[in-house]
This record gives structure tokens, sequence and C-alpha cells, in this order.
């Protein structure tokens, strides 16, 4: 059963466990505005409300509707952290910055708490503790950066053992883990709807199956239109993710988008319970690996992997990750697949989100690929605080600007690195036999 306002969105777990069912109209004739959000996923919604509390009078375009994107359909694991590591960050920009990055990552998770705090999302269904695990002994590695991680950020971290994790995840794979128990998982598309419903409720205009088709930016007001509607603002934001089309050009050659697939199995909760026996979240330490929970209080599993570069759906989507799931807990065999989808992430060659000025009142916040539930609400906050010149701190991400994304031989690069990753993690693994 799904819920009224359900369609126009993909089969999900998300759609089926839709709790409201606002819709929002098309935008038509001349509509006017300080500022024009273009993309109605978490980085554009959260702009748009941090907007509207700062007294900005707000139009969110939306092609589909609110949260269709990858925002409405992921994972639902929100942890500190971006799509790239700290060593990484701290290459490109030094351990000073890095570290200040960090932080703000940390933020976005912060951010994300007290909306569903203080605006009550109970639908969000928040639960805590995401554990990182291990297909092979670190050797004392995990144990060590944990403690440093928790030194350096006083982050809550708790190291798992061997027997410990086997104890919450019953399953031959796992050698060690670390327990983030600031991190939480949630229904990100009721999360998002609520969001959308808050900024609404503070003066933001917003609209669905509004696609903006064309953009003039170069004068004083920025021209953004969709078929049946033009909308004039003094500034305007492109969020618009792994979805982003051809209106901006220079945004289009920036990013490349990358698919990752998630399923939900049928309900059994006495298998689905020897198998995992917490309500923490897990995902393994390899490149694209898998994550997954427990939903529907333990009845269900919504297990997530695999990444690829192309946009259209395998046919098989399910049946491959339901071969992962069952290589992890050979005791989910007889588990049986509902519903499986696909998304599509952006990412930029540096792996680290796009967040700044294309030109004087023309903004952008997007490429957060697989980390993209904290970072979108930190994105979505500096930008408007940008934007409403109350803070210049979206330049801390100047350093990882709008490259070229290397047009079909990055693409063709990004899957073949995968695939260089995915034999790394295989012999590594095969190492602990
Ligand atoms: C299957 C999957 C699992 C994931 N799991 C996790 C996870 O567990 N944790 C995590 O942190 N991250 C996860 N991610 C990544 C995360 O979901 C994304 O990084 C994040 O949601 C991106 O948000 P966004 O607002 O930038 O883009 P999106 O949510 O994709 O929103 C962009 C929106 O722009 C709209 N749009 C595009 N063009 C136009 C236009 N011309 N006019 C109007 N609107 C337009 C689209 O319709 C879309 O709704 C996952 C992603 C996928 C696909």
């Amino acid at each position: 059963m799904t819920a009224p306002s359900s369609s126009g969105y993909i089969d999900t777990y998300y759609r089926r466990t839709l709790t409201s069912s606002e819709d929002y109209p098309r935008a038509t004739g001349h509509i006017e505005a300080d500022i024009c959000i273009v993309g109605g996923g978490l980085a554009g919604l959260t702009a748009a409300l941090k907007l509207a509390r700062l007294g900005r009078s707000v139009v969110l375009l939306e092609e589909n509707r609110i949260a269709w994107g990858a925002s409405g359909r992921n994972g639902g694991f929100v942890a500190a952290g971006y799509a790239t590591g700290l060593d990484s960050i701290a290459r490109h920009v030094g351990q000073h910055q890095a570290h200040e990055l960090y932080r703000l990552s940390m933020e976005g998770v912060e951010i994300m708490r007290t909306h569903i705090d203080m605006l009550g999302i109970r639908e969000a269904s928040p639960v805590s503790g995401i554990a990182k695990a291990l297909r092979y002994h670190s050797g004392g590695a995990l144990k060590a950066s944990s403690e440093k991680q928790r030194r350096d950020f006083g982050m809550q971290l708790r190291y798992l053992k061997r027997d410990e994790v086997r104890a919450l995840y019953n399953s031959p794979k796992y050698q060690e883990a670390v327990l983030d128990e600031d991190a939480f998982h949630f229904h990100p598309l009721n999360y998002a709807r609520a969001l959308a419903r808050e900024a609404a409720k503070q003066g933001s205009s917003i609209y669905e199956q509004s696609a903006a088709v064309s953009a003039e930016l170069d004068g004083a007001r920025k021209r953004i239109r969709t078929k049946e509607a033009m909308i004039e603002a003094g500034q305007v934001l492109f969020a618009t993710g792994g979805y982003t089309g051809r209106v901006v050009p220079a945004l289009r050659r920036a990013f490349l988008p990358i698919s990752t697939y998630v399923l939900l199995t049928e309900e059994a909760p006495d298998l689905v319970r020897d198998a995992i026996r917490t309500d923490a979240a897990i995902l393994d330490d390899r490149r694209a690996g898998d994550y997954y929970r427990v939903v529907d209080e333990g009845r269900r599993i919504l297990w997530g992997g695999r990444i690829t570069t192309r946009v259209g759906d395998p046919r098989n989507i399910a049946t491959l990750l339901q071969r992962e799931m069952v290589t992890t807990y050979p005791q989910l065999e007889p588990l049986k697949v509902e519903v499986g989808w696909s998304g599509l992430m952006s990412y930029a060659r540096h792996l680290m989100p796009q967040i700044g000025q294309l030109q004087p009142g023309v903004w952008y916040c997007t490429a957060f690929g697989g980390h993209g539930m904290n970072t979108t609400a930190i994105g979505g906050t500096i930008i408007a605080e940008g934007m409403a010149g109350e803070s210049d701190r979206y330049r801390l991400f100047a350093p990882f600007g709008l490259s070229w994304n290397g047009g079909i031989l990055g693409k063709a690069a990004a899957q073949l690195t995968y695939w260089a990753y995915q034999a790394t993690d295989a012999i590594r693994e095969f190492g602990q036999r």
C-alpha cells in the first residue's frame, strides 16, 4: 500500500512508508523572489529553510517531487566525514584546514539531529549507531585511528574486536569494527519532506514538477525559466546533485553521475534477527562496500552497495545485491527481495563537495557523493549564510573547485578505478582465510 501523495516517486522502501501527504503546485507565470533555488534535494531544502529563517524570500524549483533524487532514496546513513578520507583532504589543503572541514562535517550531523528534534520530525525515525567493519585484520591500525579520531575530534567511537562484532553481526566475514555512537540512520524522504514543509511555513514558495529549463544569469536580476513560469531573483542557487543537466554547462562538465543500489527484503523477523542482532547500521570499509541496516523494527533488511557509471538501471540489481548479502550471511539464502532501486550521486574528481560562487549572484552546492546526508546539511547551511552575507564559511571549499570531470574518459577512469579497488579488497579479504 502506498500513500496517496507518493505518486511521482520511484518504488522504494521510503515511498512505501511515506507519512505526509502534501503536494506542491507547478510554478506558473511571472514570480519574483530574493533567491531562486534549483533542485529540491537535501542541499536545496536545507538552504531554503536557512534562507527563509534569515528573512529572505525564496522560490524553490523541483523538476519532479521533493527529494525525488538521491536525497529521498539513499541508505539513510548519517555520519561525520566526506566521500574522501581525512588524509586525502589534508594532502589537498593541509592538516589545519582538513581538521576544520572535518569539524564542519560533524556540524552537519548536528544540524540534522537538531532539525529532527526541534521540528519534531518523528517520522524520520532516527536510530543511533553506525559500525564500520573490516573484513581483514588491520594489525592495530583501526583501533589506533579510532583513538586518534576520539582525541582529535571528541567523537564517541567504540572499538569492537572480532567476537564483539560477530555477536552483533552474525557473519563469518567481519574481523573487527568501530561503532560510531554519534552517527545515526533514518528515513531520509520523510525528513526531506518535513524540511520542505517547514521552509514553506517560513514563507518559501516550493514548486514541484517545475524543471528549470534555461537561465539568464548575467544581469543584476537573474531569470530562470520553466515551461510555464519565469522566476526573477537577485541570486540563484543550483543544487541539482547527480541529476544536474545542461542549464549551466560549467556545472554539467564538473561532475560524474555515479549510480548506486539498494534493496529491501521481505518481512522475516526470525531470519533477519538471526543475522543482524542490533539496530545499529553497518558499513564495510571497502570502496563502495556494503552498507545495510534493519528497518521496520528488525523485520526487514535494507541493503545497499555497488557503484557503476551507468545511468540506466541494470535489470539484475536486486540479484547482484542479494548475492552480496548471502555471501556475507549464508543463513539469509531463503530471504526474498521485495524491491530494489538505484539513484544517482554526483562526484567531483577530487571527491569533495563543490560549494561556491560561479559569478556574482550565482551559487552552486553539489557533488556530495555517497556521503551526502551530513554534507548537504552543512553545504546548504553555509551556502545560505554566504548568500545572505552572514558568513563566508563556504570559502573553506574553494580549493575543491569545479574541475573538469574528464568527459567519457573520466567515466571510464571512474569505473576502472572502482574495479581496481574491488580487486584490491578481494585480495585483502582472501588473505584472511
Ligand atoms: C542509492 C543511494 C544511497 C545513498 N546512501 C547514502 C547514505 O546512506 N548516506 C549518505 O550520507 N549519503 C548517501 N547517498 C548520497 C546522498 O543521497 C546524496 O549525496 C545526497 O542526497 C545529494 O543531495 P542533493 O540535494 O545534492 O541531490 P539530490 O537529492 O539528487 O537532489 C537533486 C534534485 O534536483 C532536481 N533537479 C535536477 N535538475 C533540475 C532542474 N533543471 N530543475 C529543477 N530541479 C532539478 C532533481 O529532480 C533532484 O530532486 C546515497 C545515494 C544514493 C543514490
